[in-house]
């Protein structure tokens, strides 16, 4: 290991979340809130892919892509890589 860089024995602890992610809500983390356009959408299912927080999912029922605003956190990445710009980024309240 490089001298600069400190071994983890090394480092002070870090502050742990206290409960497992499936409690803890991120989406009031958020700015910019992702809103869908059913119309441009081809549901390819990249979002879904790129989504970090898994926070989309494809319902096959209603043939629509479902956004979990409860842990969505604005982040764009679903909005960037869509490839039809079916997804828009927000100011939360503003949608
Ligand atoms: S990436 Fe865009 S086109 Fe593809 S499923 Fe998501 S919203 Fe629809
Ligand atoms: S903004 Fe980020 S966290 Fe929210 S749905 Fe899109 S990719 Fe997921």
């Amino acid at each position: 290991m490089s001298p600069e860089y400190k071994s983890w024995k090394e480092i002070p602890i870090a502050g742990v979340c206290w409960v497992p992610s499936t409690e803890y809500k991120t989406g009031d983390w958020r700015t910019y809130k992702p809103v869908w356009d059913s119309e441009k959408c081809i549901r390819c299912m990249l979002c879904h892919i790129y989504c970090p927080e898994g926070a989309i999912k494809y319902n096959a029922e209603t043939d629509e892509m479902e956004f979990n605003y409860d842990f969505c956190k604005g982040c764009g990445i679903c909005a960037n890589e869509c490839p039809k710009e079916a997804i828009k980024m927000v100011l939360e309240g503003k949608e």
